[in-house]
């Protein structure tokens, strides 16, 4: 599978009793079951998580880790990530323990940490209440943390050959061509569910699950369906009404509110960077951060950034801004910068080390602050900041509360 497109359906539905009603439709599944399980056979992707066609079930171990990891991400990104935390740790008892520590420093960069939190929770459940050995139908896989409707479906058909659909953004496409369904996303969905429920074939369930997801990956592509090469072409209703490139329709999304923000980077006379852990709840929970104000709508007042300075310096205002699109929302985070002594109680971690176990938003931010010091002018020069004041005297960018300049150097 390529990409999973949205969060997962709070719900699982059972498999519906929708299953064909005639002959003639019962047959139509059989043969496109058919054809497909034998177009697989010839064009499996090869995954490193996966068994080839026809070779039983995968290690449900790595079945588990892939598809957690491929949730919002692809398969090329999520590749090198496996490796390594199949190298480190290279079954469920030794990933659960693991400190969680070391299990989020090497999820940095993949994104939508959460993931990484349940992750390592989810190994040890299953190794302190299952005796390390995955549920194997999908009710007892929906018991642990950080598997919803998909991921159990998936993992039941992949590892366990149960017959259930695992409906991705990818098989969602696939069938809403195939049964040239016109209903927009997510309206879509309950027709969807139940044409694809229909489909399951009792004979090799896993394979078919993985070949629904290697054809929407590479032949029925999002913008460019490459019909003349599909296995399913002769059954495929969107391709013979002109519909398919036009599948799956969607309902259009509101644009995605803003955030604004602040960072303070400060490097100690040795270079190492002032770091934080954030707080379990919330947003990039459990992972290390550079400390600031709360992200709001409305951006921050020169006062709320300077309260929380993490110490007295002469913070500089780098010229680059960190960007930041989360599913939910896109992030700005002004980046203030300065050098010196150790402040007070605060951590510090070597850049190169911080900057690996960084999520990707504080990543870009440490970057910035750390190319503004290889370069003092381009930040000295930026908007106006002046030694030991807030960052923005003209407070067009940060907003400003009315009130009297604040001194960052008595903080
Ligand atoms: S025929 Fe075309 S639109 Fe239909 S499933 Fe195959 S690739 Fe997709």
């Amino acid at each position: 599978m390529a990409h999973r497109n949205g969060k997962e359906e709070r719900r699982f539905q059972r498999p519906r009793a929708s299953k064909p009603s005639t002959l003639r439709e019962s047959a139509e599944v059989s043969r496109i079951a058919a054809d497909l399980l034998a177009w697989y056979d010839r064009n499996a992707r090869v995954l490193p998580w996966r068994t080839p066609p026809g070779a039983g079930p995968a290690d449900p171990y790595r079945v588990w880790l892939s598809e957690i990891m491929l949730q919002q991400t692809v398969v090329a990104t999520v590749k090198p990530y496996f490796g390594r935390f199949t190298t480190l740790w290279p079954d469920v008892v030794t990933l659960a323990a693991a400190p969680r520590e070391a299990v989020l420093a090497e999820w940095a960069g993949l994104g939508y940490y959460a993931r990484a939190r349940n992750l390592h929770a989810c190994a040890g459940v299953v190794t302190r209440d299952h005796g390390g050995r995955f549920p194997d139908t999908v009710e007892g896989l929906l018991t642990l943390p950080g598997i919803g409707p998909y991921t159990a479906a998936a993992i039941a058909a992949i590892a366990f050959d149960r017959p259930v659909a695992a409906i991705d953004g990818n098989v969602e496409r696939v069938m809403a061509r195939l049964h040239a369904i016109k209903t927009p996303l997510p309206a879509a969905k309950p027709r969807i569910r139940a044409v694809a429920d229909a489909a399951v074939p009792a004979e090799r369930p896993g394979d078919f699950a993985q070949a629904l997801m290697d054809l929407g990956a590479t032949i029925c592509a999002p913008k460019t369906p490459r019909c003349a090469e599909c296995p399913l072409a002769g059954d495929c209703a969107g391709r013979l009404r002109g519909l398919a490139a036009t599948l799956p329709r969607k309902t259009p999304k509101p644009p995605k509110p803003a955030r604004t923000s602040a960072v303070y980077a400060h490097f100690r006379n040795d270079g190492a960077i002032l770091i934080e852990t954030r707080p379990d709840s919330g947003l990039l929970g459990g992972m290390i951060g550079l400390p600031g104000p709360d992200w709001t709508k409305h951006p921050p007042t020169p006062e709320t950034i300077a309260a929380a300075a993490p110490g007295a310096a002469d913070w500089q205002r780098a010229e680059t801004e960190a960007r930041h699109v989360f599913t939910h929302f896109s992030l700005t985070l002004g980046v203030l910068v300065a050098t010196g002594p150790a402040l007070q109680g605060r951590r510090y971690m070597a850049f190169e080390a911080a900057r690996a176990a960084a999520p990707t938003v504080m990543r870009k931010a440490m970057e910035i602050a750390r190319a503004g010091l290889r370069d003092g002018a381009r930040i000295t020069a930026s908007a106006g900041v002046k030694k030991n004041t807030p960052p923005d005297e003209g407070g067009a960018r940060w907003g400003r509360a009315a009130g009297p300049r604040q001194d960052f150097g008595k903080l």
